[in-house]
């Protein structure tokens, strides 16, 4: 591989503000081993048949002694694991990883928090660094809705990567394309991408797919929701039949069945996600209450409450500016992240955020798809989201890395059906605040 004798570096375009953030890894820890013993008494979560017609990984048992020095990963991959404080392999990782290395196609029901991003990013490394190739051209393409998740992806691989010769490149939309083109034009082994941006590349040649050994599809069903079809179509026609392909989503709708039969070949199947259940850290309740008194009551809720880091969940755009406008007007420090923000707003915002700057962000659901903000304690859903699925993901912003979370719905009386069709979805009733 190109640049085995220089001292390995993974990406050319460093990204500001995304540089690996410390954690504390000791919660996490003890919440992976929870939910993975926990998984290993609900052997149902593990055989949940997908209607796909294809092979459903057989179920095995997890056990304690799963580590991931059981995987066949090089000596410096493993190192990147034990330096992040990986000690045992998360459910996903356990099923993926194997899959993987074999060379098999993989379809994934996983959503973000569950350790998905190490289950392939380990395994596409290892392959990269097993069969070594000498050119310019990328071998393995991962393409992601957001730019935050495109940021949040690289972060992870730089940090697996770091003592590889694997070359990368982050490339997405709303900054200069000059450093990715530079970058593509020096050779890489691996690209990061949201379709957009890439499909730019590709039409422009700037570059080239036609070498590509690995395609990861993840949180595809967020790529359809936000109507990235026809740029996978083509950017999917433009890589070589032959090659491995994986594909990650929380659910799998007839539409993304669809898609994986026409971008998988027999794959296995994994499901770990218990999906539409909400994450069993998180207590969820509603509070019944007029349109207009939702703004003061979430103030007093965050003011009285002392709460130090909300996320808040708008329907629209325009909401979620008007939010963040009135709940500075009362005092606290906010800010906005939608899809109309410019790249840097949105870096800035979430890393204000990241850091405890800013008490609240108000977020609309595709810009917080995918955001991996540790130790979150409240969600607020200031509207109930179109789609009652959303309801499931946004609460997963909380009650992770074993950390109890709350999440509090503000429904209006215009919103009793939405509330309804969440309930039916949960299959029970969500408590009403007292
Ligand atoms: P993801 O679902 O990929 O967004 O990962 C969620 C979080 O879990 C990230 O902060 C990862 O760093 C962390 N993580 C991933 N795998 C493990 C593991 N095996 N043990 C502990 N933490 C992990």
């Amino acid at each position: 591989m190109r640049g085995s004798v220089h001292a390995p570096r993974f990406f050319s375009v460093p990204l500001k503000g995304h540089h690996g953030h410390s954690r504390d890894l000791s919660p996490l820890l003890q919440a992976h081993r929870s939910r993975a013993l926990k998984c290993a008494a609900d052997p149902i979560q593990f055989q949940r048949a997908i209607p796909m017609g294809c092979a459903l990984e057989p179920a095995r048992p997890l056990r304690s002694s799963d580590l991931f020095n059981e995987f066949a990963l090089s000596p410096p991959l493993l190192k990147a694991v034990e330096a992040l404080g990986y000690t045992e392999p998360t459910p996903i990782q356990q099923r993926a990883i194997p899959v993987v290395l074999e060379g098999r196609d993989l379809m994934a029901a996983a959503q973000t928090g569950t350790g998905k991003t190490a289950a392939f990013a380990l395994p596409l490394l290892e392959r990269l660094l097993k069969n070594p190739v000498q050119q310019r051209a990328p071998r393995a393409l991962i393409l992601v809705p957001t730019r935050e998740l495109a940021a949040q992806v690289s972060d992870a691989c730089r940090v697996l990567a770091k003592q590889l010769p694997v070359r990368g490149v982050l490339i997405y939309g709303g900054v200069s394309p000059k450093p990715q083109l530079d970058s593509l034009a020096r050779g890489v082994d691996l690209v990061i991408a949201t379709p957009g941006r890439l499909l730019d590349h590709l039409e422009s040649r700037a570059v080239d797919l036609s070498k590509i050994e690995m395609l990861v599809l993840d949180e595809a069903d967020r790529m359809l929701d936000m109507g990235f079809i026809r740029a996978i179509r083509r950017i999917i026609a433009a890589l070589p039949a032959q090659r491995q392909s994986l594909l990650f989503s929380a659910t799998f709708s007839e539409e993304i069945r669809t898609l994986a039969r026409s971008l998988l070949r027999n794959p296995v199947t994994i499901d770990v996600s218990p999906r539409n259940a909400p994450p069993e850290l998180v207590d969820h309740s509603v509070y019944h209450v007029d349109a207009a008194a939702k703004h003061p009551l979430l103030t007093r809720l965050i003011v009285d409450g002392d709460v130090r880091q909300t996320l808040v969940f708008t329907r629209t755009k325009h909401g979620a500016n008007r939010l963040a406008e009135r709940l500075q007007k009362d005092g606290l420090s906010v800010a906005a992240i939608h899809g109309n923000k410019s790249q840097g707003a949105r870096t800035r915002a979430l890393d204000d955020f990241k850091q405890g700057r800013i008490r609240v962000l108000v977020a609309t659901d595709i810009a917080a798809r995918g955001l991996d903000i540790t130790e979150l304690p409240h969600v607020v859903n200031f509207e109930l989201p179109h789609v009652p699925e959303d309801y499931v993901h946004r609460i997963g912003r909380t009650g992770r890395a074993g950390l109890r979370g709350q999440a509090v719905s503000l429904v209006s009386r215009d919103e009793r059906d939405r509330l309804r069709a969440i309930e039916k979805l949960l299959g029970r009733p969500i408590p009403v605040a007292a």
